[in-house]
């Protein structure tokens, strides 16, 4: 009985340890251990206990006494995220290219890597070697700056089963892929999740890492709901519950660009017609543009062609760009009715199109909701635009440490 009574003390500790660092990275002010008492429901003397764990485990610093927010007369001395112990690593393949990302606790890119490439129909084994060779030198710079690599997160443009096998990435011409043949999966054992999941993970505040004092720039608070659309040659999605991604049934919930705007539209390569990624997608529109076709549509060149055509008025341009923004409105309404939430967030390379793009999307979407009398439609740019799926992925390993933070304490680096 004796030892079974520790081991849920451990499990007791471990969860309020957990809890308290949940609880200051999601608050946009500092906050001290008698609001973090106040906060948790924990009793003074063990926020006190495990205040001194997270200072001595330099996952805490205290930061100046604010003597404004005293208590029985001392000044409070709020907590902050220390720099520079914990870190997770985000790795993302593309079909733009591929990446590194190792981010610090605190919310600081520690060091980051991205090559641009033309992705299609390459050879699995040749680009994990690729991604492998840039992250070695990021981990290598981990460890000599006294960092503790907690775990990391790989971004895919697919479907990904059970976090380590990519079932399909029709855009890449990946299929039927076991993750653990490549040694970098076995060294990191990254969990690998579709992109659209990572990149929505990311605009969550507060997620896995500090929110910065005062909410930063982003609009949303760590508990909101939203639908969070990625946009490049393919489209995807996900959609966030109350700060919690809602994966479904098999993981694969969230397959926005695969919803049809047309029975009658052109054959999308998942096999239906008139799938949103048919109209929207970055290929779709470059050819709907008469910029180029085929092969030579994906690449980003073709792309910045559009956007400079479209910012001149150029006719094909714009009208290319009116029938995706039609078929992107006609999915989100169809979203937003399905799911019942009120916010989208726009991210991918639809989000460079024009400052007043949120505006004209609310205004027309909030005409196709039909709770429209009781919900007001946001839609918003990301707060996290550069590398959302990347960062979302590094955020992915930090959840690591703070879901259990109790088996990282008291190990070496
Ligand atoms: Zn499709």
């Amino acid at each position: 009985m004796a030892s079974l009574r520790s081991i849920n003390q451990e499990d007791l500790r471990n969860h309020n340890l957990s809890v308290i660092i949940d609880t200051i990275l999601r608050s946009s002010s500092p906050l001290s251990r008698a609001d973090l008492a106040k906060a948790t429901g924990l009793t003074k003397a063990t926020m006190s206990l495990l205040g001194a764990m997270l200072l001595d485990n330099q996952v805490v610093r205290e930061m100046q006494p604010d003597s404004s927010q005293s208590t029985y007369g001392r000044p409070s001395t709020p907590f902050t995220v220390a720099h520079g112990r914990w870190a997770g690593i985000g790795l993302q393949i593309n079909t733009d290219g591929y990446g590194c990302m190792a981010l610090d606790l605190d919310g600081t890119v520690i060091d980051s890597r991205w090559e641009d490439d033309d992705m299609r129909e390459t050879d699995p084994d040749d680009i994990f070697a690729r991604l492998d060779a840039i992250s070695g030198p990021i981990e290598e710079d981990l460890r000599r700056k006294g960092y503790r690599t907690v775990g990391s997160g790989l971004a895919l443009p697919g479907l990904v089963a059970d976090g380590r096998e990519l079932l399909m990435a029709r855009n890449l011409g990946w299929g039927q892929l076991k993750l653990e043949r490549f040694d970098l999966f076995r060294r990191l054992g990254p969990v690998a999740g579709n992109e659209a999941r990572m990149a929505a993970l990311a605009q969550i505040p507060g997620y896995a890492t500090q929110r910065p004092v005062g909410g930063g720039d982003s609009r949303l608070s760590p508990t909101d709901s939203f639908i969070y659309i990625s946009t490049d040659i393919g489209i995807g999605g996900a959609v966030v519950k109350r700060g919690t991604v809602d994966v479904g049934d098999h993981g694969f919930a969230g397959e926005l660009g695969h919803v049809s705007v047309d029975l009658n539209g052109p054959t999308c390569r998942c096999g239906r017609r008139g799938c949103l990624e048919t109209y929207a997608g970055r290929r779709a529109l470059v050819e709907a543009a008469d910029i180029v076709t085929g092969a030579r549509a994906v690449s980003p060149r073709a792309a910045d062609e559009l956007y400079r055509r479209w910012e001149a008025g150029d006719p094909g341009a714009v009208d290319a760009i009116d029938r995706g923004l039609d078929a992107m409105i006609s999915v989100m309404a169809s979203a937003i009715n399905t799911v019942d939430v009120d916010t989208v967030i726009l991210g991918g390379f639809w989000s460079n199109f024009g400052g007043n793009l949120a505006q004209r999307l609310e205004d027309r979407l909030t005409q196709l909701v039909l709770g429209r009398q009781a919900v007001k439609v946001r839609v918003l740019m990301p707060s996290v635009a550069e590398y959302p799926a990347l960062r979302g992925a590094a955020e992915v390993g930090l959840r690591k440490f703070i879901d259990n933070p109790l088996t990282f304490f008291g190990q070496g680096v």
